[in-house]
């Protein structure tokens, strides 16, 4: 681990001439500024293309939304990590709380894609977090246990993997937790990863906060305890802001 890992997702949303401005927007301001934190910005997939042919041979990373657990095969649609990684991607989300929600994912089926990411060559962000009503009754760790448990493959490589606590309710929301609520699954992760790998080795995984982060809220979230980025949707849309939230 070495900066802050500040991590656009787009969800749905861009167009070809969108994609160009906002990318040649960040490329712009990584010439300029000395710059401390990585940026890796995950397209749609049908503008993967695009932003890689801009993104190539910068220091602007990329990543998919999603991949399938198989190399290959009759799943119409579906995007494998070998062609993430064959076109250029770096980077895939795994688990994401929407793809949770609309494709039912469960934390096997995040476990098999993050495990393929891994065997492609790719560092997945493998996103975990709540529901408001989990929080609500208490359940909050818990949760992210068995998340982090099973959602985790189970050879992983510390060193290659990243993951994502976005409690869900604050997704989209404006609502972002405390830095205290922040603090504590945060820490509680880090525990969880140090039983896991040892100490040494949890220490370089980077465990990122999302949800509703924004300019006016990311110096105080990057600045709690074990929080080592950030995952970006709506504000990563406006180059300007995602640019304000990793370089202050
Ligand atoms: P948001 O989305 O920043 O718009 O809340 C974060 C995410 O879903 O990754």
């Amino acid at each position: 681990m070495t900066g802050k890992l500040i991590a656009g997702n787009w969800k749905m949303n861009g167009s070809v001439s969108f994609a160009t401005e906002l990318v040649e927007g960040l490329l712009e301001r990584l010439n300029q500024d000395a710059v401390s934190a990585d940026f890796v910005v995950c397209p749609p997939a049908a503008l993967l293309g695009t932003v890689l042919s801009l993104a190539k041979d910068t220091d602007l990373a990329v990543g998919g939304q999603d991949c399938h657990a198989n190399v290959s095969g009759a799943h119409t649609g579906d995007t494998s990590a070998e062609l993430l990684k064959d076109i250029g991607c770096g980077y895939v989300i795994t688990g994401h709380s929407e793809r949770r929600t609309d494709h039912g994912e469960t934390n096997a089926d995040v476990n098999a894609k993050s495990a393929a990411a891994l065997t492609a060559g790719l560092t997945p962000i493998i996103c975990i977090g709540e529901t408001e009503a989990e929080r609500v009754t208490g359940d909050t760790l818990n949760v992210i246990k068995t998340q982090v448990t099973e959602s985790l493959p189970d050879d992983c490589d510390p060193d290659n993997i990243v993951l994502a606590y976005e409690p869900v309710w604050a997704i989209g929301t404006g609502k972002t937790a405390t830095p205290a609520d922040v603090a504590d699954v945060h820490n509680f992760i880090r525990g969880l990863l140090n039983d896991r790998f040892g100490e040494d080795a949890a220490k370089k995984i980077r465990i990122l906060y999302g949800g509703s982060v924004k300019p006016e809220n990311a110096a105080e979230l990057l600045a709690v305890s074990n929080v080592d980025g950030a995952l970006v949707g709506g504000a990563s849309l406006k180059v300007e802001d995602f640019w304000a939230i990793g370089v202050r």
